[in-house]
């Protein structure tokens, strides 16, 4: 109450609320409520891949009241990926700051739901299990006392495996420290596509050699994705190809930034090749931020380009940079008529493969 003038802000760990109170309270602690937001929790993370005019939007609530819905306009709770953010820590951090600081803190770069390692110490992280929600939670959870939590160690096959977990923890940090707004999907498809190409995981016509690709990928991540907290891998593993051909084709679905960090991870030995390519790419990023107005207006403006320009549902939610998922619920809510989306989406490169992995992504879900 202190903090925040409400009683459940400080207990949702993963995004912000009312950040004006704590800086308006505590002028002397200088907080830079955007920083807070954007750097402090897993805000950053997300909004590095929303149109600007959203993450605009966004930022402006979190900064002044609370956004209750904001997994819903971030596109993550449609997403199979999922919306519940286990704490996680480093055993070595955590004695560490003990030593320097006198107690141990959540490290906000361990808590992206990409990272399963300590990139600073090279060790798995255990994750700080709680089948509560946080807003029904009665405290806080603390690396050390606080509320009684699991630990779930995160189990690594090799260094081999590490190394890559290690890669993946520093792509999620500097994604995470990119600006609002910075990566454009359609560029990101772009350069993942010419990456594939370079890498001989995808032929000159854009087929992916899906036998290869599976390899890879199995390999590095084998054994993770059935951990607690990690049902995140796990809802990705079996349609490997489904996730490649979401985030890579021309016209990308929306998908959850984890998803984009495994097909940069696996594109590109290191974050400067990735930003290399991606500044390379001159597909000129394709702005939704002009249909993006006031966000309690969101009803309202799907009604306007469902009913007004005749866009199918999908492709308004793609203008408003929301899932259609999340669209299709906003309009039978507010009994909104539409077109139901066609449930087969068969791309060209689906229909190469012959392998039952490929076809089973004939029926892939909006989001992925
Ligand atoms: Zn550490």
């Amino acid at each position: 109450m202190k903090l925040f003038g409400t009683s459940y802000a400080a207990l949702c760990h993963d995004f912000p609320s009312k950040l004006i109170h704590l800086s308006s309270h505590y002028r002397q602690a200088g907080f830079d409520v955007r920083r807070l937001a954007l750097h402090h929790t897993l805000l950053g993370y997300f909004l590095a891949l929303q149109p600007a005019g959203m993450a605009d939007e966004i930022l402006r609530r979190v900064i002044g009241g609370s956004m209750p819905s904001i997994k819903m306009r971030l596109g993550i709770t449609a997403s199979r990926v999922g919306g519940h953010h286990p704490l996680k820590a480093c055993s070595e951090c955590v004695n560490r700051d003990a030593d320097a600081v006198g107690f141990a803190y959540w490290h906000v770069e361990h808590q992206y739901p990409s990272t399963m390692a300590c990139a600073r110490h090279a060790r798995p992280l255990f994750i700080a299990w709680d089948p509560v929600t946080p807003v029904h939670r009665r405290g806080w959870l603390l690396p050390e006392g606080g509320l009684p939590w699991e630990r779930i160690e995160i189990p690594v096959r090799d260094d081999r495996q590490l190394d890559q977990l290690i890669r993946l923890a520093e792509f999620s940090d500097r994604w995470a420290a990119s600006e609002p707004a910075k990566f454009d999907p359609q560029r990101l498809a772009a350069c993942y596509q010419r990456g594939l190409r370079d890498r001989g995981l995808a032929t000159a016509g854009g087929s992916l050699r899906i036998k290869n690709l599976i390899g890879e990928i199995r390999q590095r991540y084998r054994g993770i994705e059935d951990i607690t907290g990690f049902e995140a891998l796990n809802s990705i593993t079996p349609d490997w190809a489904g996730l490649i051909g979401s985030v890579a084709r021309r016209s990308p679905r929306h998908a959850h930034p984890l998803k984009h960090l495994l097909m940069i991870a696996l594109v590109y030995d290191t974050w400067e090749d990735f930003e290399r390519s991606y500044r390379a790419e001159n597909t000129s990023p394709v702005g939704h931020s002009e249909f993006v107005l006031e966000a309690q207006n969101l009803a309202s403006d799907l009604a306007a380009l469902v009913r007004g320009t005749e866009l199918s549902i999908s492709a308004a939610a793609r203008r408003l940079g929301i899932s259609t998922t999340t669209a299709t619920q906003i309009a039978r809510r507010t009994g909104l008529t539409f077109t139901p989306r066609r449930k087969l989406i068969k791309g060209r490169r689906m229909q190469q493969g012959k392998r039952p992995l490929v076809s089973s992504t004939a029926v892939a879900p909006e989001v992925m």
